[in-house]
Order: structure tokens, then sequence, then C-alpha cells
């Protein structure tokens, strides 16, 4: 097994917690007054944990809100599904992180991030942490996290440690084009990489992740690196499973009707490790992944999808699989 058993502790991860907010309309940006909905409870990292808890996981959450409704509006649905909260800072000055979002007519999305200067760049080490880490049995890193030193700091004394008790990390890239990245993010994440168990890279991020063009050059490098489960992203195109000793898993995509995109790789990783961590074979977990996936497409909201296990069992047997 390439990552450690539910039973060593949660499964927790460190980054951003935001609320998003859609715009209803098709078009570009935000540049004209328009109908808006939300907050939606968000941030890649805070989609992912929801899913783990939601699953059925031991799930734990690192970050900050700011004493606001929108830090009410995560902190409220991340309990209600099952994350242990007790490492979410409320911080008393800065407001809680926000990304506005409005989809183009060929599926692009414009954003509008309020990250670094909000309470959600804004946490660090501290005894709550601590006493999180300490249990914790997997850290899983969202490459949207490595942009905020704050959060190199907690990520790179947790994975020690977890990894020091015989627990394992994993890694979603999760690069955006509207996000820049400079010489110390690019340093970072070469170094996680090399510290990971299993990587959910999607698209071209399989490439950057192992520095290599090519899909099968990319996986055979990552081996090389210390990595040993790898599963690709494919978006309706469904999922790949790589593992070390040359097996390959394919899983294809289950049908729905596309309503909002964000979020779905971030469910599809907290299904896969999760189900993972509980025990089972690639191609059970790579259902589950795919399910969770695309569920949460079918739903308004980054992760007002995210399914229980009976939730996904359902979907399971009343959705069809792409390709069948
Ligand atoms: P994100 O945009 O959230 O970062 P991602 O690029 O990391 O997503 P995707 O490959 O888009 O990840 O989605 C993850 C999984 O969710 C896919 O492997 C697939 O199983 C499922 N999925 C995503 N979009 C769809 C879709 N339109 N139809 C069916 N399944 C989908
Ligand atoms: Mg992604």
């Amino acid at each position: 097994m390439s990552v450690a058993p539910d039973a060593l502790g949660p499964t927790v991860c460190v980054g951003e917690i935001l609320v998003e907010i859609v715009a209803t309309t098709i078009g570009t940006g935000f540049r004209e007054a328009q109908p808006l909905i939300g907050p939606f409870p968000s941030g890649a990292p805070a989609i992912f944990i929801d899913q783990c808890g939601r699953i059925g996981g031991a799930a734990a959450m690192i970050g900050a809100v700011g004493d606001d409704d929108f830090g009410r509006v995560n902190l409220d649905r991340l309990r209600r599904d099952g994350v242990d909260i007790s490492a979410i800072a409320i911080d008393p000055f800065m407001p809680t992180g926000s990304a506005f979002v409005r989809y183009r007519a060929d599926g692009a999305r414009d954003f509008v991030f309020n990250i670094a200067t909000s309470a959600a760049a804004r946490f660090g080490w501290s005894r709550q942490v601590a006493d999180v880490v300490d249990r914790a049995g997997h850290l899983h890193v969202m490459g949207s996290a490595l942009s905020m030193p704050n959060a190199w700091d907690v990520i790179e004394k947790a994975a020690q440690s977890i990894k020091g008790r015989g627990g394992s990390v994993s890694l979603d890239p999760n690069l955006r084009k509207e996000l820049k990245y400079d010489d110390a993010t690019r340093s970072r994440f070469v170094r996680l990489v090399e510290m990971s168990d299993l990587l959910l890279p999607s698209g071209e991020e399989l490439e950057l992740a192992a520095g290599t063009e090519g899909e099968a050059k990319a996986v055979a490098r990552l081996f090389e690196k210390g990595v040993s489960e790898i599963v690709l992203k494919r978006g309706a195109k469904g999922a790949t499973c790589f593992e070390r000793d040359g097996s390959r898993t394919d899983a294809a995509a289950f049908a729905v009707n596309e309503v909002d995109p964000t979020g779905a790789g971030d469910c599809f990783g907290g299904a896969y490790l999760t189900c993972r961590r509980l025990g089972m074979p690639v191609q059970q977990a790579l259902t589950y992944g795919c399910a969770a996936g695309a569920r949460n497409v079918t739903r308004l909201g980054p992760m007002e999808g995210a399914g229980s296990r009976e939730d996904l069992d359902a979907f399971i047997l009343s959705a069809k699989r792409l390709g069948e």
C-alpha cells in the first residue's frame, strides 16, 4: 500500500479556506454589475478535506478564516461533514479569503482572488496545529498552498513529523494559470514531489511534476524520484492509476450533466485517497474517485456535490459510464 491506513490517524490538509461567489451568467470577467450567487464554502484544500470527511475517513484541516460569516460558512460545513476543525485559526483582523468566478462560453474561468491579503494566508504553527499533526496519519498538499510562505513552513514541518511516525504524503499539483509561481515556489514544488508517496496530477501537471515530456517518460521519472502511485485525472475522459510495479489501471468517467466543473479534481482526490487509506484496491478507489468528481460537477458551488459513501453508492448504481 502506498499510503498509510486510516487507523494511523487523520488525513490532514493545509492551505487556503475561501468562500466562492459565482456569476450566474456566462461571459467574460467582472467589469460590469451582474448577478452572483454565493457564498459557497471553497478553497481546493478545504474541498478536498470535506470530501475525505464526507466519505467516512478521519480528516482534519489546518488553515485560517476571518471572524466573519464567510468564515462561519466554512467552519459549519467542515464540522457538519466530520472534519476536525480544531486547527483552523480564526484571525481577529483579516477577513476570510474569497474567490469570485465567472465561466466563459468555452468553459474557461475568470477569477478575482483575495487570498494573499486575507485570513486564508495568515496561519502558522500553533499548539492546535501541533496537536493535530502529532496524531495525523497522512498529509495531503495542494500545489496552490505552495505560493503561501506561511503554509509552506507548516507543510514542511508536518510532512517530516507525519512521515517520521510512518505516515504518508500526497500531492495534487493544482497549478493555476492565474497565479504566479516564483523560484522559491518552484523549488518547494520539486521538494514536495520527492516527499510524496501518491501524486494526483491532471493534464500537463504530470509532466510539470516530472520535469520530463511524454506521459510514459514522466511516469518513469516520478517513480525514480520515489513516488509510488500516480493517478492522472483526465476530466470527462476518466482517470488512470500507474503503480511502481508497472501496473496500470484505467477508469472511465461517469456520464453527467456538468453544471459547475470547479472542485471535481479535489473531490476525486479526497475520495480516492480516503478509499485507499481505508484499504480498498486501486480499481474500487478509482470508481469512488470518478463518482465523487462527476457528482460534484452536477451541483452549482465548489463542494456542494461532495458525496457520502451512501450518496456515491447510489450515484454509481444510477449513472452510466462513458464509453460503455
Ligand atoms: P479541477 O478543475 O477541479 O482542478 P482536475 O483538473 O484536478 O479538476 P478533473 O480531471 O477535471 O480534475 O476531474 C477529476 C475527475 O472528476 C475526473 O477524473 C472524472 O472522473 C471526474 N470528472 C470531472 N469532470 C467530469 C465531467 N464533466 N464528466 C464526468 N466526470 C468528470
Ligand atoms: Mg486539479
